[in-house]
């Protein structure tokens, strides 16, 4: 997977780079990723990538003749899907993370300011991507985001290929709560079931949990979620408020 990234502030993304699963998967290869500074295509001296709007009004825009420069240098001869990152893109969700990542080959555009030149998305932008209705200073994080959210789906990166698929949304579902050692905190023991050692009542104690978490957290996910007559059955069990396996519900209240 081959991901460029063009931003006005590259060294935000030199911890983000070499920490993690992210550091490990560039390390091995698995992921090439180019920071740019689209300064090096602004064409003047002082390295000038804004200006004052037309019509008036406060704040600087991007001007669109270094985005375009970089943009089809970049591009020249791979055609990598070209993301400008933008509060007013589709909401980045995990349909689009596998989407995206199936593409194998990104650049992404980090605007600032009060954003880009809308020239430079109607000429060399295949897809404005948000990563949620409000507004951030930059297209730095949400880069960061998608870069990451991406990186999971490069195989070898996840360690083990079955959590991904078990993690929140990829079945449709919420994933079931998780316990580790210690076996009781604050009262609260794990669900014996777990310490079973009965691998089976396991696999069917996390389904019911799945379902009862997606239930009181996401209920509208239920209306997509594609699930077999079994988990129907139990769907409609926990509506009824019959075998909850005890997940649902608020988070625990703050200590007063
Ligand atoms: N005036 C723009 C608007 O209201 O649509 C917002 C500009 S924002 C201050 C500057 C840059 O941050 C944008 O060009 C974009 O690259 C990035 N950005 C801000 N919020 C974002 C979001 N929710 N998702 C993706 N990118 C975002």
């Amino acid at each position: 997977m081959r991901i460029q990234v063009l931003t006005i502030f590259p060294e935000l993304f030199e911890r983000f780079l070499t920490t993690s699963l992210v550091g490990r998967a560039v390390e091995s290869g698995r992921l090439e990723i180019g920071v740019r500074d689209l300064r090096d295509w602004s064409g003047d001296r002082h390295r000038t990538v804004d200006d004052t709007p037309y019509g008036g009004g406060g704040g600087m825009v991007m001007t669109a003749p270094p985005w375009i420069r970089a943009v089809r240098e970049l591009a020249a001869g791979a055609e990598p899907w070209r993301v400008l990152l933008s509060p007013q893109g589709r909401r980045l969700d995990d349909a689009k993370v596998r989407e995206l990542a199936a593409r194998g080959d990104l650049l992404l555009l980090c605007g600032r300011y009060e954003g880009i030149d809308e020239r430079v998305r109607l000429t060399v932008v295949d897809e404005e991507i948000s990563i949620g209705d409000y507004v951030l200073s930059g297209g730095e994080l949400p880069a960061m985001v998608l870069i990451e959210a991406v990186s999971r789906e490069v195989p070898g990166v996840v360690q083990l290929p079955e959590s991904v698929a078990r993690d929140s949304f990829r079945s449709g579902l919420l994933d079931h709560p998780h316990y580790t050692r210690p076996p009781e905190v604050e009262g609260l023991k794990v669900p014996e079931v777990l310490t079973s050692g009965d691998h089976a009542a396991i696999d069917r104690w996390r389904l019911r949990a799945a379902l009862a978490a997606t239930l009181a957290k996401r209920p509208d996910l239920l209306d997509e979620a594609r699930l077999g007559p079994a988990e129907r059955r139990e769907l409609e069990r926990l509506r009824a408020g019959k075998g909850s396996p005890g997940v649902a519900g608020s988070a625990g209240s703050r200590d007063n």
